[in-house]
């Protein structure tokens, strides 16, 4: 009866024993059902050539309140078409340490936890975990497809702390990430425009904050497209670069009475605060 029963847990094996590891680990071994031909990993056809067995360690969902480790006896074999290969399980991909119902397992708990908590849960290590879900965004999330995208907006961001940038790019009008890349540079940023193709003739505009190195690489890919710099770094340049030089000149013009030219030396904040300045500044400048 057990054998029926895991022949549909684990198809084309059968266990032999069971041994306890510990109090909360169960090792199952688990052997080719007798009579099975092995098939190819690559070409898929039968190989009844076996040219040896060996055994191949691998965790599989817990039992009840045991963990699971299988211990599985995978026959290596002299395919026809393509030599000598692993054979192929169903349930387990090539070289894999995790069968396919746990790694599906892992994949249910990974929008609903942190991976340090699914860690705990399954015993797994946090890398194992992580590698897990890098796949799992890559395959739902990670084809690059801009669509008919038109319109573009373009920002870096730091990475740990401010010493390294990323950037990422964007379709406005949708509002969806389409490139992510490592570095704020002309350099960094032109894969994206490489894979964009001759889909750089139909963007129209591109935002960005006024970064020279963004503002070249797009009029070199899409010279018709206008930049369009946001509102936000606008106003901080001309605050910085224009009011300051304007402040610096002013403060040399009044070299000559020294309380006005300290008033206007220490005018920047001031200056660039969003309250009228205009009447504090009159009842502190001595005529
Ligand atoms: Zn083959």
């Amino acid at each position: 009866m057990h054998t029926i029963l895991f022949n549909s847990f684990w198809p084309g094996f059968q266990p032999s024993t069971y041994t306890p590891l510990d109090d909360h680990s169960l090792i199952i071994h688990l052997e080719p059902c007798p009579k099975t031909t092995p098939r190819c990993s690559r070409c898929h056809q039968p190989s009844p050539l076996i040219h040896d067995r060996r055994i191949r360690k691998i965790r599989d969902r817990d039992l009840f309140d045991k963990r699971v480790e299988l211990h599985l006896l995978v026959r290596r074999v002299d395919c026809l078409n393509c030599g000598r290969v692993t054979e192929h399980i169903d349930w387990l991909r090539p070289g894999a340490r995790l069968t396919l119902r746990m790694i599906a397992w892992v994949e249910t708990l990974l929008p609903l936890l942190p991976i340090s908590h699914i860690s705990q849960l399954t015993g797994l290590h946090w890398h194992t975990i992580k590698t897990l879900d890098k796949r799992r965004l890559e395959a739902s999330v990670g084809g690059f497809d801009p669509g008919d995208v038109r319109r573009l907006v373009m920002d870096e961001f730091a990475l740990h702390k401010g010493h390294r940038y990323a950037t990422v790019i964007m379709d406005a009008e949708r509002t969806r990430v389409l490139w992510v890349g490592e570095g704020n540079s002309r350099k960094a940023i032109r894969p994206f425009f490489e894979q964009l193709g001759e889909r750089c003739q139909q963007i129209e505009a591109v935002a960005m904050d006024m970064n020279t190195a963004f503002d070249s690489e797009v009029r070199q890919h899409c010279p018709q497209a206008e930049v369009v710099f946001d509102l936000f770094h606008v106003v901080a340049l001309y605050g910085r670069k224009v009011m300051d030089r304007i402040r610096v000149d002013q403060a040399n013009a009044l070299k000559a009475d020294k309380p006005a030219r300290q008033v206007i030396k220490q005018s920047r904040w001031l200056l660039l605060s969003k309250r009228s300045v205009n009447s504090i500044l009159q009842c502190h400048i001595p005529r």
